[in-house]
């Protein structure tokens, strides 16, 4: 392991720009709570004995065991260590077990499960993060930048990258960077020791990860959304015989009738809706609604959006199935 190489990489972004950097969080949630023993083991503070002599992950100094009434057990520096902080020390530690535990998986042939909350439409998503990667890097030199981890394909190019963030943002110019190269930045933001917890998880779940698995609208370039047939268990505003009303929702809001394709309409009519052709004196114009199979009366596009409203609250009065339906872009409603 690099501990040295690390140290000095980390430590100037930790003392000198912290007070410009730093996220607002407490800093007091955050203690050492991890150290090596003597024989090189990584050990909790809840584990550790008071009186024994233990090892910075960070900074490779002498840790002594603080076991207070007030905070929880820790660990801290026998003797003041500068650049090595808490926040330092877990930044190191996570991303290390993080390395191992991806290299583990990459030795093994084994897939690696990542799952997130996409910034660019509103499903998670999940995936294999080894899916392309061959090979993982620690402090990869990429020249704008030294990425936490890095992970290569088999042509020796950077994929993706984890950063491990705990007091520091990440640079506007390395973020360019990452986009510019078509980088996958996955980012974990941690606010207290306990988030070591975290790599516990067979899964791997970042708190952010610059990628979206819908496809790109070819109008706007952005990520479409999935959108969803709403077959609902209705009345007839006109005659209140059962209808089952059909509506396209879709996860970034509301589509209009004018929604329905060809294939959402066979769907729809084989579910038990009627959507067909219907002229609308308010409107002007021929359009798909809803029909009553009974007294023929149609629901305009204007009230169908009551309908969705109705069926998203819990109560029993208007049930609904759903069926996926594809994606849609909010530039063409
Ligand atoms: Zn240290
Ligand atoms: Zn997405
Ligand atoms: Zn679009
Ligand atoms: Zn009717």
């Amino acid at each position: 392991m690099e501990r040295e190489s690390d140290r000095l990489a980390y430590s100037n972004a930790s003392s000198i720009s912290i007070s410009r950097d730093i996220l607002p969080i407490k800093m007091s949630n955050i203690l050492s709570s991890v150290a090596y023993t003597q024989e090189g083991h990584l050990i909790k503070a809840a584990n550790a004995h008071k009186g024994q002599s233990y090892i910075c992950p960070n900074c490779n100094l002498e840790l002594i065991l603080r076991r207070g009434k007030i905070k929880r057990p820790h660990f801290a520096h026998k003797t003041l260590s500068a650049n090595c902080t808490p926040e330092t020390a877990l930044h190191y530690i996570f991303k290390t077990l993080l390395y191992e535990k991806i290299q583990h998986h990459l030795e093994n042939k084994l897939p690696l499960d990542i799952k997130w909350n996409c910034e660019y439409c509103p499903n998670p998503h999940t995936d294999n993060l080894l899916k392309k990667a061959v090979h993982v890097e620690l402090e990869h030199n990429l020249g704008v930048c030294k990425p936490d981890i890095a992970l290569l394909d088999k042509d020796n190019k950077v994929i993706a990258v984890i950063e491990v963030v705990v007091s520091h943002f990440i640079e506007q110019s390395t973020l360019n960077y990452y986009e510019q190269n078509k980088i996958v930045l996955i980012q974990y933001i941690l606010t207290m020791d306990e988030d070591i917890g975290r790599l516990n998880n067979p899964l791997i779940e970042p708190d952010k990860v610059a990628l979206c698995l819908n496809p790109k609208c070819n109008e706007c370039g952005r990520y479409k959304s999935k959108k969803h047939l709403l077959i609902i268990n209705a009345f007839c505003w006109k005659c209140s015989a059962p209808m089952k009303v059909a509506a396209i929702d879709g996860d970034d809001g509301y589509i209009s009738n004018s929604g329905f394709s060809e294939s959402d309409r066979k769907l729809a009519n084989e579910k038990g809706a009627l959507v067909i052709s219907q002229y609308s004196q308010t409107v002007g114009r021929i359009y798909f609604a809803n029909t009553c199979k009974k007294c023929r009366a149609f629901i305009g596009d204007y009230y169908l959006s009551d309908y969705i409203v109705a069926s998203h609250d819990e109560g029993d009065f208007y049930k609904k199935e759903i069926f996926d339906i594809g994606y849609y872009c909010v530039c063409s409603l």
